[in-house]
């Protein structure tokens, strides 16, 4: 038997879990989902996630599948089926299935879908060590604010990082980074400034960012929302990036310019403890 997953109240084994092929997250992308990430089996800033989840759910018009407290019971219930201590939730809406055609179907339910997936998110590999990043056109579409499964351009900034002997790739517009292929940017300039880009369509809202923003304000560290260029993050003291699964894990190149002294940045790695004494803090 593989892992238990949820399709629409159900709860089965992965093997037998069915989608239509007619579901519109399979033929049009026209979904969204999030992703929670689980310590000790216990959701990180779960709250955070499902109020995001509404925001995407209302700018596609797509009606919530369920409640927040059925959605949190479900994850819940799934976390502790598959004995799941450490890794992650994954949840996808999907405007249902319907013959196809471009307009919104009427009277269609909409499809909710859950898994989840181990990984070592406090001892990371990455964080020890920290990422080689490549930059690369950012392609997507104009509404990253809103949390789609159109995918295939990270998919494609992704490879293109691979192929490059790179771990990541941040991608650029216009001249300036907009975010990583699933995580936000971030530099610290040489007098200890934080800087990520401000919010808008151009990127995704982390719920990683918006703990950061509040952690490093509390800490008293500087944060300045703004744009920043690939130069300036190759001469910045340190970078960073941000997600539900990746904490905070430092950025030490660029292009295959290091950056600082090429080794995670002592801001980065208390922000780091920081994010996570909080994370297990709230699951006391
Ligand atoms: N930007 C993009 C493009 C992402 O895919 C993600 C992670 N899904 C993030 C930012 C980080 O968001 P969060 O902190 O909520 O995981």
């Amino acid at each position: 038997m593989g892992r238990i997953v949820y399709v629409n109240g159900e709860y089965v084994d992965e093997a037998e879990a069915k989608i239509s092929v007619f579901d519109r997250g399979f033929l049009f992308a026209d979904a969204v989902y999030e992703v929670s990430s689980v310590l000790n089996g216990q959701l990180i800033d779960n709250n955070g996630h499902l109020t995001r989840l509404h925001r995407s759910l209302n700018e596609l018009s797509l009606d919530a599948p369920a409640s927040d407290a059925e959605i949190e019971t479900a994850q819940k219930a799934l976390i502790e089926k598959n004995n799941l201590k450490e890794g992650l939730v994954y949840l996808q809406v999907s405007r249902g299935a319907a013959d196809r055609a471009f307009h919104f179907p009427e009277n269609t339910p909409t499809s909710l879908v859950m898994f989840t997936q181990e990984l070592n998110v406090i001892n990371s590999p990455a964080a020890e060590k920290g990422l080689a990043i490549i930059t690369v056109p950012d392609i997507r579409w104009g509404r990253r604010d809103i949390k789609t499964v159109q995918l295939l351009a990270p998919s494609l900034a992704k490879m293109a990082a691979k192929n490059a002997g790179a771990d990541d790739a941040w991608m650029e517009e216009n001249g300036y980074i907009t975010e990583g292929s699933s995580n936000n940017a971030y530099i610290i300039t040489q007098d200890g400034t934080i800087v990520t880009r401000h919010l808008g369509n151009e990127i995704l809202a982390g719920i990683t960012r918006k703990a950061i923003v509040r952690l490093a304000d509390e800490n008293n560290m500087k944060v300045e929302e703004r744009l920043f260029t690939a130069d300036e993050a190759k001469a910045a003291a340190e970078a960073f990036i941000s997600s539900a699964t990746t904490f905070v894990t430092a950025v030490v190149s660029l292009d295959g310019q290091q950056i600082g002294d090429g080794k995670p940045g002592p801001i980065t790695q208390k922000l780091r403890e920081f994010y996570i004494e909080e994370a297990l803090a709230s699951i006391q």
